[in-house]
């Protein structure tokens, strides 16, 4: 392999504690009226839009229940046309900033969603300019505030698929760590190993260059010595600083390039099951690497088993271990997490032969650093009931 690369990240990144105070700011930049996406907890929405009315900026408010649906983002697009909304800010977790990426690039492309969409859309180029988006990630996990795409579930098809776009980049990033200290521990736990699924799924990628390996290094060594501890108190704002850096980091590499199986097989997972996806990840994560060493070994693939070894390596700070040891390590780390199995979510092996014929045709699968058979695959599944 040698030294080529490209690499696109979001046009601003802004990484302090309490830099959430400065959104305000920001918003008046970029546009005169926002159209600020919140999650459930409408906390700091209401904070912002306070701020906002002192300082005499227009908004509109949009919630965002859970995992977006194309109703949820048909919904958005046609409330910020009619309030002509000239500026977007996503405040919340990776749905949340998905949704509020989706919508400003809907705004001003008038095409049918479903035309966008990959997979079982017709993957149409969006033509125009999106709004100018802010995203202010409030979970450590997906990275959406650094990432080109949209994980959009139809509600049609019980499939989740991505609106991916070059301009989707958000123009700003405000990671804000303090933000993360109130997320509760099974959360912190499901959208942590998210983080470390994307840096571990795009380090061992077919499409993996030196400049995403340097990243992925860094942020799996953070993950390494913080999510437990963020866990375990949620106040520790220096594991919080960690995994925040960790899941921009991976946001960053699965941005640029292709994952692997583990989110192969969430996309139709997610979609067919109401299983969180850092859930799904955490699930299926022990089993991926396992299989995938065992696949390496078999077909003398030892360049890719060399990564494996030094994710093995970084994951448990012991520099003579070996693949193996680093999905026994995650292994223990779920376990730790008290994060439930996917059986726990209802799931048999009825569905197997659905999901991974869905899965062999995801995008993400392409990412995998070997070929996987239907077998593979099925073991895959198996293991991480
Ligand atoms: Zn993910």
């Amino acid at each position: 392999m040698g030294l080529n690369f490209e690499f696109a990240t979001s046009t601003r990144i802004i990484f302090e504690n309490g830099s959430f105070k400065k959104v305000p700011g920001f918003i008046k930049a970029l546009g005169s009226k926002v159209f600020i996406v919140t999650g459930k907890s409408t906390i700091l929405a209401n904070q912002l839009s306070e701020w906002l009315t002192e300082l005499n900026i227009q908004f509109e408010i949009f919630t965002v229940f859970s995992e977006p649906t194309t109703y949820d983002i048909e919904t958005g697009t046609e409330l910020a046309r009619n309030t002509e909304c000239n500026v977007v800010a996503g405040i919340g977790g990776g749905s949340v900033i998905d949704s509020a990426k989706a919508i400003a690039a809907l705004v001003p492309n008038k095409g049918e969603l479903s035309g966008y969409l990959e997979v079982i859309g017709k993957g149409e180029k969006l033509v125009e300019r999106p709004l100018p988006c802010i995203a202010i990630p409030t979970t450590a996990g997906t990275g959406a505030e650094v990432t080109r795409n949209s994980v959009i579930k139809s509600t049609q098809q019980n499939v989740k698929v991505s609106l991916r776009s070059d301009l989707m980049y958000p123009d700003l990033a405000v990671i804000d760590p303090v933000l993360t200290l109130t997320m509760p521990p099974a959360l912190t736990a499901t959208t942590g190993v998210d983080a470390l699924t994307h840096l571990l799924e795009t380090f061992v990628s077919i499409q993996s260059n030196q400049f995403i390996d340097m990243i992925c290094r860094e942020g799996m060594k953070r993950i390494s010595t913080s999510v437990l501890q963020a866990f375990i108190d949620g106040n520790n704002l220096e594991a919080r600083e960690n995994m925040a850096m960790a899941s921009m980091l991976g946001g960053m590499a699965l941005a640029n390039v292709k994952l692997g199986a583990v989110h192969g097989f969430a996309g139709p997972l997610g979609g067919m099951f109401p299983i969180p996806h850092g859930a799904v990840c955490a699930c299926l994560l022990p089993a991926v690497m396992e299989v995938n060493i065992m696949a390496l070994k078999d077909k003398n693939l030892d360049k890719q088993l060399l990564k494996f070894d030094e994710v093995a390596r970084i994951l448990t700070g012991n520099s003579s271990a070996v693949a193996e040891d680093g999905a026994v390590w995650v292994k223990e780390l779920v376990k730790k997490l008290q994060i439930p199995s996917l059986s726990d979510f209802h799931l048999s092996t009825d569905s197997f032969p659905d999901l991974i014929e869905k899965a062999k045709n995801s995008s993400s699968m392409k990412g995998n650093p070997v070929e996987l058979d239907n077998e593979q695959l099925y073991e895959i599944l198996f293991k991480s009931l």
